[in-house]
């Protein structure tokens, strides 16, 4: 029987696992396929509190992993394929193992939204990619486009002018909802165009992207814009499927929890993207994946007969 499984060995899960590991909680981090979350994808955290000259995303994951080790934290490589969370002690399921649980810290975090398009799913790997980190180093001096208009584009757009000859930010209105810093940035930028008004129809190619159709919602007209790479940066989605029908979900199928990071199962807890429809940051990632792990320990206690303040 374990006191804490978290699940997600990103940002959040790992911060709560430095905390309940610090508890003396022995707990369980559940990494899933694809270790380390969204961070791993960001090139470079600026705004990361303690690190006036930035910190890669890659760095401060292997970081969170060393500290959670540090302290007990058991980080194991299994994704969950099933739970059970109607009875206590709860039950998960991975494809290896299966745990049983006093608590539990849901840290899956969320993955990149898809554009749906013809071509989108056919050319991935191929031109069309959602990490400039991963992937920006392919298009030097190629011609890359942006699609979205949130922080993440004009962010990774930015990074992509290292690299690219030119990059093309496709945009479905004609104003940007990234931050007035990195709009700055951007419109500074003269690497950096933009095409606005206009949604995605098609990724074209067959071997390799070549071109990506869009339409002007203004006039109506088609066009075919050339093109090396197509880089997707339009939001995420959270990574709740197995947790569907259990635990509370908002209709963006984002978890609800209250002040205290619990859901509406007293004892499952969550924290990060998963649960967190308007910060996302990394910072607050932390911030929830130790309020979680706090919470989950004055749980466990009070199984335990601890009486705590304010429980
Ligand atoms: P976001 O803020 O939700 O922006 C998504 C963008 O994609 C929006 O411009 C949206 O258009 C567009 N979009 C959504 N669905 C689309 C579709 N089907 N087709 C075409 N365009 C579509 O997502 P994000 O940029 O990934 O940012 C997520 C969070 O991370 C935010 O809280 C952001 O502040 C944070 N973040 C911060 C930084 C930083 O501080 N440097 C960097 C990256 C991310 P509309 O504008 O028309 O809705």
């Amino acid at each position: 029987m374990e006191n804490v499984i978290i699940i997600g060995g990103g940002t959040a899960g790992l911060s709560a696992a430095v905390y309940a590991a610090r508890a003396q909680l022995s707990p369980i981090v559940l990494k899933g396929d694809t270790p380390g979350g969204q961070i791993t994808l960001t090139d470079a955290l600026e705004n990361y509190p303690g690190f006036p000259d930035g910190i890669s995303g890659f760095e401060l994951f292997q970081s969170l992993e060393k500290q959670a080790e540090r302290f007990g934290a058991k980080l194991i490589h299994e994704a969950v394929t099933d739970i059970n969370f109607s009875d206590h002690p709860f039950k998960i399921k991975t494809r290896e193992n299966e745990y049983t649980t006093k608590s539990v810290i849901i840290a899956t975090g969320s993955d990149p939204r898809k554009l749906n398009i013809p071509g989108e799913k056919e050319l991935i790997g191929r031109g069309v990619s959602y990490c400039a980190t991963c992937d920006g180093f392919f298009f030097r001096d190629k011609k890359v486009v942006v699609v979205g208009g949130g922080d993440s584009a004009i962010d990774e757009g930015l990074f992509l002018t290292r690299f690219a000859s030119s990059v093309t930010v496709i945009h479905r209105r004609d104003r940007l909802r990234a931050n007035q810093h990195l709009q700055k940035r951007a419109f500074d930028n003269p690497k950096m165009h933009f095409i606005w008004d206009s949604v995605t129809e098609e990724i074209v190619g067959t071997e390799k992207v070549e071109g990506i159709r869009i339409k002007n919602l203004k006039t109506d007209e088609s066009t075919v814009v050339e093109t090396d790479g197509v880089f997707v940066f339009i939001g995420h989605i959270p990574n709740t499927s197995v947790f569907q029908g259990i635990i509370k979900m908002d209709d963006q199928n984002i978890i609800i929890t209250d002040k205290k990071q619990q859901t509406n199962i007293p004892g499952i807890f969550a924290a990060g993207d998963v649960q967190d429809p308007i910060y996302r940051q990394a910072i607050t990632s932390a911030g929830t994946g130790a309020m979680a792990a706090i919470e989950a320990e004055k749980f466990v206690a009070h199984l335990e007969g601890d009486a705590y303040p304010g429980n």
